[in-house]
C-alpha cells in the first residue's frame, strides 16, 4: 500500500525505526496533493518548502540522537481558521485574505511542540459557517468519493484531505457538526471532543459557546494520537477545562466490559434517508454482536435542536463577527472611490439646493464600515449576522435569545437522564449522504436541517465522534455518529475503535483518478 494511506500509527512506526525520513515521507504526501488536489481543492494553502526544511530539521534530530515529540516527523494540514504565525489564515473569507497572524493558535503550538510537519491550510466555509465548503470565498473543495458531490463542512477540506490520501491527520474545528458531517461525507473518522476538552486559542471564533477544536483521521486510533496533542488545558483559553487528559492510545485498545448503546428515537424520524438509517441500524446490531446491550432511549427535545441552534449559533457570530471593520481587522473598501462616490452624493445634493445635504449623508466613517462588510463577508456570513442581530435586538432578545438558551439546558438534560442508562448513544451523523454540488445551495433551511443531528452534541457540550458504518448505493460514505458523557472521549475512541477492528468501512479508498496538470 503507498505510503499515503497509511496509518498515522503506522507511520510513526516507520518514522521511529528508520524506515522512512519524514523528508521522503513528506514528500510523498506533497506529491499526491500535487497529483490530486487540482480537483479536491481540499487546501488553501501549502507550505511545501517551508514543510521540507523542518522536515529534514526533524530528521536530522533524529539521526543525532535527540529527543522528539510524539508526532515526530509526521506530516499534517490545519484548517484555515487556526492561527499559523506569520502564515495567512483567511477562513476562507475575503474578509481576511491578507490576515496575517501573529502568533500561533495553542493548538497549532501544541502540534509544532510535538514534532509535526504542517503541510498547510485546508478549505472551509466561509468562516466554519455552512455544511459543504461552498461558501469558501475560494471555491469549493469536492468529495474524493464523487468529485460531483459536496465533501460536507465546514471542515470539507480536512475531510477531503484524508479521504485523499493527502494527509494522514487532519485538524478541524466544530461549532454544530464541522467535524462530524465531512468525516462522514468522504468516509473518514472526526471526533468533536467536550466543550473545553482543547483549547480555542488563535482558532477564529464563530460561536463561542460551541466551537471546538478536534481531530479528523482515517481511524480511531489515528484520532487518538492527534488528540491526546491538542488536549489540555490552556491559561490562555479560559474556557479549556484544567482536568488530566487521559492516555488515549494506550487506552483505546482496552475491551469495553459491558457497553450499553443507547439508540434514541429521535434519531430515526423524518428526513433521514432510507439508506442511511439502515446503515446505522446495522452498525448498531455490530455493537450488538460484540457483546454490547442496546437500550432505546428519548431525547425529547432535539427536535428544537436545529431553531435553538441556528438562534444561539448566529447571535454569537454576529458579535465575534463586529470586529471586522475594516479598521481593527479585515478587509478594508477601496478608500478613493468611496470618497469620490461620497463627493459626488454630497454635489447632487448641494446642487438641488438641500439645506441639509450633509446630514442625508452617511459619514465617511459609518460608510467605509458598511461597503467594507458587504463587500468583504459573503452572503452566508450576512445572513448570519443578520439573523444574529434581529434576535438580539430590544424586543426580540426574549423571545428568541433567552428562549433558545433555556431550550438549550432542555437539551443537555435530556442528554444527562440518557447516560445514566447508556454509555453511548448511537445514531445517524447526517440525514443524507453527500449530495451533489450547488443542490442547496439556494436553500439555506435545506441545508440548515442536514445538521439535524450534530447540532445538539454541541449545544450540550459533549463529545461526538463520526466513524464510516456504510456506503450507499451511489458508493458514497455514511457516517455513524456515537455521542458521549462530558470528557468521555475516552470512552467514544474505545467504542469507535472497537468498531473498526469488527469492520472495515474505514478502510474503503475512493477511485481517485490522477488530475496532474
Ligand atoms: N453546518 C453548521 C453551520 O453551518 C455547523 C458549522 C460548524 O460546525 N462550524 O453552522
Amino acid at each position: 500500500m503507498s505510503l499515503c494511506y497509511c496509518s498515522a500509527v503506522e507511520l510513526l512506526g516507520k518514522l521511529a525505526a528508520g524506515a522512512v525520513s519524514s523528508v521522503e515521507l513528506t514528500r510523498c504526501f506533497l506529491d499526491q496533493i500535487a497529483a490530486h488536489d487540482g480537483t479536491v481543492h481540499a487546501f488553501l494553502r501549502l507550505d511545501g518548502d517551508a514543510a521540507l526544511a523542518r522536515a529534514a530539521q526533524i530528521d536530522q534530530r533524529r539521526r543525532a540522537g535527540q529527543p522528539l515529540g510524539p508526532l515526530a516527523g509526521l506530516p499534517l494540514a490545519v484548517k484555515d481558521n487556526l492561527c499559523i504565525r506569520g502564515q495567512p489564515t483567511t477562513c476562507a473569507s475575503r474578509m481576511l485574505e491578507h490576515f496575517v497572524p501573529p502568533y500561533d493558535a495553542t493548538a497549532v503550538a501544541r502540534l509544532l511542540q510535538a514534532d509535526a510537519v504542517i503541510l498547510g491550510k485546508t478549505n472551509l466555509d466561509e468562516f466554519a459557517m455552512g455544511s459543504t465548503t461552498e461558501t469558501s470565498h475560494f471555491g469549493p473543495t469536492r468529495n474524493p468519493w464523487d468529485v460531483q458531490c459536496v465533501p460536507g463542512g465546514s471542515s470539507g477540506g480536512a475531510a477531503a484531505s484524508l479521504a485523499a490520501g493527502m494527509t494522514p491527520l487532519s485538524v478541524g474545528s466544530d461549532t454544530g457538526g464541522s467535524i462530524r458531517q465531512p468525516a462522514s461525507f468522504c468516509g473518514v473518522t472526526g471526533l468533536k471532543p467536550t466543550y473545553g476538552r482543547v483549547s480555542r486559542y488563535g482558532l477564529v471564533a464563530f460561536a463561542s459557546s460551541l466551537d471546538q477544536i478536534g481531530p479528523l483521521a482515517r481511524s480511531a486510533a489515528d484520532a487518538a494520537l492527534l488528540l491526546q496533542v491538542l488536549a489540555g488545558y490552556d491559561p490562555l483559553d479560559s474556557t479549556s477545562a484544567n482536568i488530566p487528559v487521559p492516555d488515549y492510545a494506550q487506552t483505546i485498545g482496552q475491551p469495553l466490559e459491558g457497553l450499553t448503546v443507547g439508540v434514541a428515537r429521535e434519531h430515526f424520524g423524518e428526513g433521514l434517508d432510507a439508506e442511511i438509517e439502515v446503515a446505522v441500524r446495522d452498525a448498531v446490531r455490530v455493537y450488538q454482536s460484540l457483546g454490547a446491550k442496546i437500550r432505546d432511549i428519548s431525547l425529547p427535545h432535539s427536535k428544537y435542536a436545529i431553531a435553538t441552534y441556528y438562534i444561539i449559533a448566529p447571535c454569537e457570530a454576529s458579535g465575534n463577527l463586529a470586529r471586522y471593520d475594516g479598521v481593527h481587522y479585515g478587509y478594508r473598501t477601496d478608500e478613493p472611490a468611496m470618497l469620490a462616490e461620497w463627493n459626488a452624493q454630497r454635489r447632487q445634493l448641494d446642487a438641488a439646493g438641500d439645506p441639509r445635504a450633509l446630514d442625508k449623508l452617511d459619514s465617511t466613517l459609518v460608510r467605509m464600515y458598511r461597503r467594507s462588510r458587504a463587500e468583504g463577508f459573503g452572503a452566508e456570513v450576512k445572513r448570519r449576522v443578520m439573523l444574529g442581530t434581529y434576535a438580539l435586538s430590544a424586543g426580540y432578545y426574549d423571545a428568541y435569545y433567552l428562549k433558545a438558551l433555556r431550550v438549550r439546558r432542555l437539551i443537555r438534560r435530556d442528554f444527562d437522564e440518557a447516560f445514566r442508562e447508556v454509555d453511548v448513544i448511537a445514531g445517524p451523523v447526517a440525514p443524507t449522504a453527500a449530495y451533489r454540488l450547488g443542490e442547496k445551495l439556494d436553500d439555506p433551511l435545506a441545508m440548515y436541517l442536514g445538521d439535524l443531528y450534530t447540532v445538539s452534541t454541541n449545544l450540550a457540550g459533549l463529545p461526538g465522534i463520526s466513524i464510516p458504518c456504510g456506503f450507499t448505493r451511489d458508493s458514497l460514505p455514511i457516517g455513524l455518529q456515537l455521542q458521549g458523557p462530558p470528557m468521555q472521549e475516552e470512552r467514544l475512541l474505545r467504542a469507535a475503535h472497537l468498531f473498526q477492528q469488527a469492520t472495515d468501512w474505514h478502510t474503503r479508498r475512493p477511485p481517485l483518478t490522477s488530475t496532474r496538470p
